[in-house]
């Protein structure tokens, strides 16, 4: 069981910051393309960009453009799809150039369960995702087919998030992202906090907690992380309070 937020106490001089978008730092939406970052969140995060001396790095499913223009003018470091891209600020390891065969052989299928049961389709670089969150009766089947294919297919994994299924790159996940991520000069010394609210979390969880850290769960479910924080708004408050204490 998670203990509260509360009983989390950490320096700002002594830790670095792994948060998840979607559901962490911005509200869910029925329209994953009308999400945004509330003012108070953006002056709470560029806060503690100067705190940490930029030991802050957001770890999304989302593609890369897609998370730059819901983060705006900030200047956040971040890796997308699940760990798979990383923005020049981040300089990320080499992909493995079988993967995109692979995920080339999934697309295919994928695409024509999409257009049959008219769900939306996104490929992104290490992922194609299927929504259904205009669709939620069609969430079994799209579960199903994506978890057909990711048995398929060698090398592939599925990734059932909150109306969301995505086929993915086996090798990589939000707790390869955060561990590689440690090794870079602004975490020198750090020990790192994840932040997320879903199943996708769990690796930065695991890796967070494995390299002496933390992980918060935000919201209702099962979870590896040691914390919890019971909504968006109760997370910002304790960040808001540590953020008071650190100036
Ligand atoms: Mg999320």
């Amino acid at each position: 069981m998670p203990s509260d937020l509360e009983n989390l106490e950490i320096e700002l001089s002594s830790h670095g910051f792994f948060f998840d978008l979607d559901g962490t730092l911005a509200p869910i939406t029925d329209d994953p393309s009308a999400v945004t970052i509330s003012e108070g969140m953006r002056q709470s995060l560029s806060t503690l960009i100067n705190l940490t001396n930029g030991a802050v790095v957001v770890l999304t499913g989302r593609g890369l453009n897609d998370a730059a223009k819901i983060l705006g003018p900030l200047d956040l470091p971040v890796v997308g799809s699940h760990g798979l891209e990383y923005d020049h600020r981040c300089d990320g390891p080499d992909g493995d150039p079988k993967s995109s065969g692979q995920l080339r052989q999934a697309l295919s299928v994928l695409e024509t369960f999409a257009a049959e049961a008219r769900l939306k389709l996104e490929h992104k670089p290490g992922s194609i995702a299927i929504h259904y969150r205009h669709a939620p009766e069609q969430g079994e089947i799209a579960r199903q087919t994506v978890e057909n294919v990711a048995n398929q297919v060698p090398g592939l994994r599925a990734i059932h998030g909150k109306m969301v299924s995505e086929i993915a790159i086996a090798s990589v996940n939000k707790g390869t992202a955060l561990a590689y991520l440690m090794h870079r000069p602004e975490f020198a010394d750090r020990i790192p906090i994840m932040i997320g609210d879903d199943v996708t979390d769990e690796d930065g969880f695991e890796a967070a907690q494995r390299l002496g850290g933390s992980g918060i769960k935000i919201g209702a479910g099962p979870t590896q992380a040691m914390y919890r924080a019971q909504t968006i708004g109760s997370f910002h408050q304790w960040l808001t309070h540590l953020l008071a204490k650190g100036k």
